[in-house]
């Protein structure tokens, strides 16, 4: 276990076992229609190619960067579209593909904006959901795995883009955020999720 984490909360078995299933039953949803995963940057990367390769039907990959609160551990409501889809979408079904659902602010705005694109349908997949009052409701219509309110990192969730690369998902030891531990974040832009 990596020497910054405190515990590890979902194993590379676990997740590999629920993307399986997650594969199945978004399989048997979509056949025969024309799917678009897309993929909310940078966090749901590991998640989406994982996924991609156990659905089993024709799809699309393409990928939306929002930008959010920073380096910082808890949300602002401030979200802003840093990179956007390739093309139209109101030919296609389309399912985002998200790392975690905290507050729900995310989603909530980025729901808003494809609503407008007109998409044939819309639905949510999210690896992690945490257990917390929303600030925004959210229907997921696909999700991993329910964990409680901490912070945590890795399987493509960073803290100052780190331990994104962890095979799991793990707790981050507090001292990492807290204090003088703090990794130097000043070099970065606002960090894109
Ligand atoms: P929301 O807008 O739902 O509060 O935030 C969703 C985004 O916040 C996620 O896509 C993720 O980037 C970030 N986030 C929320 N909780 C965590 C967490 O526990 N760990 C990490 N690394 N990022 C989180
Ligand atoms: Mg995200
Ligand atoms: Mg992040």
């Amino acid at each position: 276990m990596h020497k910054d984490i405190c515990e590890i909360l979902i194993s590379e078995e676990q997740i590999r076992t629920k993307v399986a299933e997650l594969g199945q039953q978004i399989s048997e949803h979509y056949q025969g229609k024309n799917l678009l995963l897309l993929g909310t940057l940078k966090g749901a990367v590991p998640f989406i190619a994982d996924l991609a390769r156990a659905i089993h039907v024709p799809l699309e990959l393409d990928y939306m960067a929002v930008a959010s609160y920073g380096d910082s551990t808890v949300s602002s409501g401030i979200v802003r579209i840093t990179k956007d889809l390739e093309g139209p979408i109101d030919h296609k079904h389309v399912l985002i593909i998200e790392d975690i659902i905290d507050s729900g602010l995310t989603l909530h705005y980025l729901i808003d904006l494809l609503r407008r694109r007109n998409p044939l349908s819309l639905r949510i997949c999210a690896l992690l959901t945490k257990d917390r009052k929303r600030l925004q409701e959210i229907e997921c219509d696909y999700v991993g795995f329910h964990i409680p309110d901490r912070f945590v990192v890795g399987y493509g969730l960073d803290y100052a883009q780190r331990y994104r690369n962890l095979p799991y998902v793990g707790i981050l030891k507090p001292s990492v955020y807290e204090g003088s531990q703090k990794p130097q974040t000043e070099h970065q832009s606002p960090a894109e999720r």
